[in-house]
């Protein structure tokens, strides 16, 4: 440990230093040069409803893949966090913004008419060329029917209650719905949710895992109930089996996503899954 190393500690410390903002600025070109080579994708996972035991695809989240030409991919947690400390998440929000036009101009051309979300980091709220991206992109959009849904989390609403209502507002005023994210896993404060317009409440996956097992104990039709008073939607994620989706069901969960209805996929993958999940649904 540091203090027990003496003298030599400082050497240590000044090349760990060293080392490390190497490695940040390393991580800042390889995202910059990733974004230049168009190495990102949105994958889909499709958002189901279902209610007397029809499914019905209602929308898909977009959820960030970096492929690099070497043919590896990246998940999110490999490098968001660090877009997010490095400034990247910025250029990365815009261009997963215009992304978004061409996907659900895709979908519209193959008749997939859902609603698209997408994730977006504290810090992207925190800048003002986010705002500037919206209204270009949802002045593109105007004619094009996008229902377009943002997801963030609690972190954006904890310091500014008056703020966050305030950027809420704004985004919606372009026909955004909000969505709160991983709900359930930080304070989650009730007060909050009274006092803020959010459209969605995500339902974080660790509460669905022992929905099924561990009926006694969930909270999740509580959750349920309590949005349903608000006037607020519910998505449940993480979905893996029947036994979760029929006790959702049950609960009178409005929306469903997960492995069970399927995973996150290519946008060409997603269109079939589309076509097929109509067909199944109709031979039914
Ligand atoms: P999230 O928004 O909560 O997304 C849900 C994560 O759970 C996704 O992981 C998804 O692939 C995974 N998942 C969905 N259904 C299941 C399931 O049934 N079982 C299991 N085990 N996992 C499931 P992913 O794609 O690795 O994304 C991780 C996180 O990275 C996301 O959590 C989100 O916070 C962030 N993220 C992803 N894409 C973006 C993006 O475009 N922008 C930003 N700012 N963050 C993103
Ligand atoms: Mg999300
Ligand atoms: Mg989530
Ligand atoms: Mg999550």
């Amino acid at each position: 440990d540091a203090k027990e190393s003496g003298k030599g500690r400082y050497s240590f410390s000044s090349e760990e230093i060293e080392r490390r903002n190497h490695e940040v600025l390393d991580m800042h070109i390889k995202l910059k040069k990733a974004l230049e080579k168009n190495e990102f994708k949105l994958y889909l996972q499709p958002q189901i409803s279902y209610k007397q035991g029809i499914p019905t695809l209602v929308g898909a989240e977009a959820l960030i893949r970096w492929e690099t030409s070497e043919g590896i991919m990246f998940t999110p947690d490999k490098f968001i966090p660090i877009s997010e400390n490095n400034g990247m998440i910025i250029p990365i929000g815009e261009w997963i913004l215009d992304e978004i036009l061409h996907i659900h101009q895709q979908l519209k051309d193959n008749n997939i008419l859902i609603k698209l979300a997408i994730n977006i980091s504290t810090k992207q709220l925190e800048v003002c060329s986010f705002f500037s991206k919206i209204e270009e992109v949802m002045t593109l959009a105007a004619a094009q029917e996008l229902m377009l849904e943002m997801e963030i989390t609690e972190s954006f609403l904890l310091d500014d209650i008056h703020g966050a209502r305030k950027t809420i507002q704004e985004i919606q005023r372009y026909g955004i719905k909000i969505a709160l994210d991983d709900f359930g896993t930080g304070f989650s404060s009730l007060n909050y949710l009274t006092r803020l317009p959010i459209d969605y409440l995500k339902i974080d996956k660790s509460f669905i895992d022992d929905i099924a097992s561990d009926e006694q104990k969930s909270i999740v039709p509580y959750i349920i109930s309590m949005a349903q008073a608000l006037n607020i939607q519910t998505i449940a994620e993480g979905i893996e089996t029947q036994e979760q989706m029929q006790k959702l069901a049950d609960y009178g969960c409005s929306e469903m996503q997960g492995y069970y209805w399927g995973k996150p996929m290519p946008l060409e993958t997603f269109i079939s899954f589309a076509q097929q999940f109509k067909e199944s649904v109709k031979n039914k």
